[in-house]
Order: C-alpha cells, then structure tokens, then sequence
C-alpha cells in the first residue's frame, strides 16, 4: 500500500513550497492538485465559458483531456495534448479554477485522476479536499494556513519574483474572494479534516515547517 500525506489550506497558505519541498526530502511524488482545476479553467476560458456559467462548465468538461506528468521532477498539466504549465500561475486562472471547483462533474473527474495517482506511488498532494474528500485514509493529512496578511505578501512576494506586476491589496483581495468561494460551496468546500494537524505557518520558515510534517511523517510510516 502507498503512503499517502494530504495538505489541505487556504490560497497563499506555503502548500505547494512545503509540498514539493517534502516530497523531494522523502522521495514521494509530489502532486499539485490545484494546477488540475487552473488547467480545467483554462479550457473553459478558451470555450469562451463566463466563471458564472457552471452549466455550461459541467456540460463541456467531459470534453477536456487532463493528464499528469514529471520533467525534471517538476508536475506537468497536460490539456487535450498541450502542456499549459506557463498559463496556469496567474491571479485571473486562480480565480477561474476556483469557479469551476465548484462544479460536481469537474471534481469527479479531477478526483478520480487524483486517487489513480495516489494509489500508483507514495505521494504528497495539496488542495482543498485532499484529507477530506480525495484520500481520507492518507497516513499523514495536514492543514495549513498563516494570517490572511502573510499569505497576501507571501502570493505578491511570488508574483514579483516570476516578473508579474501587481499590487498587494489586490492579491488580498483576490485570496479573500478565492477562500470565501473554496470554503462556502456545497460540494467538498475547504475545511480541515477532523485526523489533520493545525499547522499555522505565519511564524514558521519553510523549512521549519517541513521539518515537522517529515517527523509525524515518520512516525506515521513506522506505525504502518
Ligand atoms: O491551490 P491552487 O491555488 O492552485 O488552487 C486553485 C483553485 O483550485 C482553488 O482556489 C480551489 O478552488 C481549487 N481547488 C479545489 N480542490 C483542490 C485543489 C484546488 O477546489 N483539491
């Protein structure tokens, strides 16, 4: 049986940093489950579907193609054929990704792609609803989160460095926006596992933080 850890938390919280950082440390495969939903959005931007058309979202979906793969260790979003990893990363695709989550159809089948890969190999996945939904008996699950402000500067922070020019109350403002939307929706809303650690990464480093999740790792796979 695989070893499975879930991070679960809010936009901005240090998932995907901790995640691959983690999964590098103890050889699993990483597996960023929020670049499946950017990529789901980028074809309905391409369809030219609005974020408030969810018919039209659960309609055409069947249609989009998504696979999974690894260059250099980094995940790669394939969509019907294309890779769309340098189109995924902005605030309008986060936002588009959010609005699709909330489509039943669409989460089946991004989960259904999720747990295939969760079963295949040790893995360490983020999202939303990876403790919750997606694998409920994973040995380690994780929730992690910081201050709204320090996930704000943290976003920017990242923004700035890959050459996007933004402003730091707007990232807020869409974080703001993206968490009410994860957590209020009907199906698999963003909420801790009741078996996952509280982690508040606010006052912690990165590596601090992976230091802790390796140790409850560790322990967990010794009981296994
Ligand atoms: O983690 P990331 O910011 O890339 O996720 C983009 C969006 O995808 C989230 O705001 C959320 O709406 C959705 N998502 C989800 N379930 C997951 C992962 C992401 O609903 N497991």
């Amino acid at each position: 049986m695989s070893i499975n850890i879930a991070i679960d938390g809010p936009a901005g919280a240090g998932k995907s940093t901790i995640a691959k950082k983690l999964a590098e440390k103890l050889g699993y495969v990483y597996v960023d489950t929020g670049a499946m939903y950017r990529a789901m959005g980028c074809y309905f931007t391409d369809l030219h579907i609005g974020q408030e058309d969810t018919g039209a979202m659960s309609r055409f979906c069947r249609d989009a193609k998504i696979e999974i793969a690894y260059r250099d260790g980094e995940q790669q979003v394939i969509l019907n054929g294309e890779n769309v990893n340098h189109r995924i990363r902005t605030e309008e695709a986060g936002l588009m990704a959010s609005a699709c989550a909330k489509v039943k159809e669409v989460r089946e089948k991004l989960v259904e792609l999720q747990q295939a890969l969760a079963k295949k190999a040790d893995v360490v996945m983020d999202g939303r609803d990876i403790g919750t939904h997606v694998l409920p008996d994973a040995q380690v699950k994780i929730y992690l989160t910081a201050s709204t402000a320090v996930r704000a500067k943290r976003r920017y922070d990242q923004l700035l460095e890959k050459g996007t020019p933004c402003v730091l109350e707007d990232v807020e403002k869409d974080i703001i926006a993206r968490d009410h939307q994860d957590m209020n929706r009907e199906i698999s809303p963003l909420r801790q596992a009741e078996d996952a650690y509280f982690l508040d990464t606010s006052e912690m480093s990165v590596d601090q933080v992976v230091e802790q999740i390796a140790g409850l790792a560790e322990r967990a796979v010794l009981k296994h």
